[in-house]
């Protein structure tokens, strides 16, 4: 594996996730070359915890696609950060025996980016494009022929002597990831063969993912312990691994190292202000500014970001999902209104 930039394991924030990378897979069995997040993500399509509905489908598209010999159909994938879009993608590469090339929308802003990349693809081998809902009009315009008839119109010369000159490409798969899929326009939505929804873990999955996690560090823990650490990391594996991280820091400092007991779980998260429904600080402020500023709801999404002081697409797709998800908090045509659950959990 080769890669040359990669996110931090501090960038569930979508303003952080805006940071431009690229990473090559080269051969599936080459060695990890750091231990961070990229090396905790699991290597085998049967190692990916959940998703099963996914999983299935596209192992049924990945049979049919060897079968035929032919490139994947475009995939995209939408859902909250850190529930393994871009870890599907490599494994879908490694699945069909090719290279997955991973870049992200803002580092696409000109479409000699885009072409850069597609040129140089080979037959049947996977583009990743994260964010791709921030796609330039150029670039994503660029991406229609290529994605439909794997073929690009490029102009050449200018004024009365330009004329457009069609390059073949490789045919390859674009795998497009999203956290927000309204904001995808319908014409590069409807070139995706298949769309799938990433849903957030259920504790028995987060469960596996603690202790495969824990595995990985070499770090004994207690079922009680994984299972505190599966409920409060809001259904998402990129948390779920932080907490682990954390509680390893906890335990290292505590001289703690034997085996990790729920007790000890407790006082790491809680120090993180990390509650037992999972809720950090950013989304008590919300729920605390809903209550104390706007009388409980309903009240429009810029309004809140607002009087929080946060950016009103951050809230969207980052924080307010998992508040939806819990039922904590309600989207009506006036506005957000937080319900009696939430209540009743902020004054406990
Ligand atoms: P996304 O692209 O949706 O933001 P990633 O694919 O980067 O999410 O996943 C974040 C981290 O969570 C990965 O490094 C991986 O270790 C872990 N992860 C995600 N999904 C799973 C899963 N289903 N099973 C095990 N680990 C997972």
């Amino acid at each position: 594996m080769v890669i040359v930039s990669s996110n931090s394991d501090s960038d569930d924030s979508h303003k952080l996730r805006e940071k431009k990378r690229f990473v090559d897979i080269s051969t599936p069995s080459d060695e990890l070359i750091v231990r961070n997040e990229e090396s905790m993500r699991p290597s085998k399509f049967r190692d990916f915890i959940g998703q099963i509905q996914l999983k299935k489908l596209l192992s049924i598209s990945v049979e049919a696609s060897l079968t035929r010999k032919e490139p994947l159909d475009h995939i995209l994938l939408y859902g909250p950060p850190g529930l393994g879009k871009t870890t599907m993608a490599m494994l879908l590469a490694e699945e069909i025996g090719v290279k997955c090339h991973i870049s992200s929308a803002p580092a696409l802003e000109r479409p000699r980016d885009i072409l850069g990349i597609i040129l140089n693809l080979k037959d049947c081998e996977l583009l990743f494009i994260d964010e791709i809902h921030r796609l330039t009009r150029v670039s994503e315009e660029l991406l229609y022929p290529a994605m439909e008839d794997f073929r690009v119109d490029l102009t050449v010369g200018r004024g009365s002597s330009s004329r457009i000159r069609s390059i073949s490409l490789p045919r390859f798969t674009l795998i497009g990831a999203t956290t927000r899929p309204a904001s995808i326009s319908s014409p590069l939505r409807d070139r995706f063969g298949i769309t799938h929804r990433f849903d957030f873990y259920n504790f028995k999955e987060l469960q596996m993912i603690v202790e495969r996690t824990a595995d990985f560090f070499k770090l004994a823990i207690t079922k009680e312990a994984s299972y505190q650490i599966a409920c409060r990391c809001r259904g998402t594996p990129r948390l779920a691994n932080r907490l682990v991280r954390r509680v390893r820091d906890f335990a290292t400092v505590k001289g703690q190292n034997k085996k990790i007991e729920e007790s000890l779980v407790n006082e790491a998260l809680n120090l993180l202000h990390i509650d037992k429904r999972g809720l950090d600080a950013t989304d008590r402020k919300l729920l605390t500014n809903l209550v104390q500023f706007h009388g409980g709801g309903p009240v429009g999404l810029d309004t809140l970001a607002a009087s929080l002081g946060e950016d009103s697409a951050t809230l969207e797709s980052v924080v307010e999902p998992f508040l939806l998800q819990i039922g904590f908090l309600e989207r009506t045509p006036r506005g957000r209104v937080i319900t009696v659950e939430a209540r009743n959990h902020l004054s406990q």
